[in-house]
């Protein structure tokens, strides 16, 4: 049978885009051997309502910027474009319609992103509908606790493992798996970059995006003020 497409899907606020979540995309195209990253940023993440997040454009056009030249580093729309925000659970029925069976699709989220999961809309659904990929982040707890025990059976702890290892466990796994992994470990939150550059640290957070990054965000004078003062993650 032909290997099925992988494709990560990469949601997040990307205010800005900075080297963990590219460190992330990286060393998760090797080591789970995708084809595909796809970054997905949310109009304004349901979870942070009330925070004051950058337009879109500024977010998507960083985004570009640091995942220019690279094939395998995509950006979808398709959060921007809906009328109205849309859950993870709406995002990904959307993309499994549109990738067919042909493709296997993994969401990608960080530790502190696993740890609030139960706050999700219809969260169950979400970890039933794809397989799913936890990066551990530092600082942030790994636990189970806060998921029923049917879905904490599904946890698979690659933590450590090679690439082969992960390979042979994914074409073996039936039914849809939560793979967690300690491949990056960066202590990088787009909230430090935006704190940052508000007290003006700029011999400090330029190393923390990339460099057209770094480029854009003085060009623009992004989070210089108004967008800092709310933006607490
Ligand atoms: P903020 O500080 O504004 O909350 P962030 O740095 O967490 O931002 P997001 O855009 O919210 O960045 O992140 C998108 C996804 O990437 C989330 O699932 C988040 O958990 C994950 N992520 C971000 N930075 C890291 C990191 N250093 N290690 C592991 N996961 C990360």
């Amino acid at each position: 049978m032909e290997r099925r497409k992988r494709i990560a899907l990469y949601g997040g606020t990307f205010d800005p885009v900075h080297v963990g979540h590219l460190a992330i995309a990286q060393k998760l195209l090797e080591l789970f051997a995708l084809d595909e990253v796809l970054f997905i940023p949310a109009h304004v993440a349901p979870h942070k309502r009330g925070a004051a997040v950058t337009p879109p454009l500024h977010r998507y056009a960083m985004l570009a910027l640091a995942t220019q030249g690279q094939q395998a580093l995509r950006i979808s729309t398709v959060e921007l474009d809906a009328p109205e925000r849309p859950y993870t659970v709406e995002t990904l029925a959307r993309l499994q319609t549109e990738a067919g069976r042909q493709s296997r699709l993994f969401f990608v989220m960080g530790a502190d992103s696993w740890a609030e999961i139960a706050t999700w809309r219809e969260w169950e659904r979400v970890l039933l509908m794809t397989d799913h990929i936890v990066v551990t982040r530092p600082g942030y707890d790994l636990s189970a606790q806060h998921v029923t025990h049917a879905i904490g059976q599904r946890l698979v702890d690659v933590r450590d493992q090679e690439r082969d290892e992960i390979a042979s466990r994914l074409e073996e796994s039936a039914g849809e798996k939560i793979y967690v992994t300690d491949a990056v470990l960066m202590d990088v939150s787009a909230t430090a970059i935006r704190k940052s550059i508000g007290a003006g640290k700029d011999d400090e957070w330029p190393a923390l995006v990339s460099e057209p990054v770094a480029d854009y965000i003085r060009k623009y004078r992004l989070y210089r003020n108004k967008y800092e003062t709310e933006s607490n993650g």
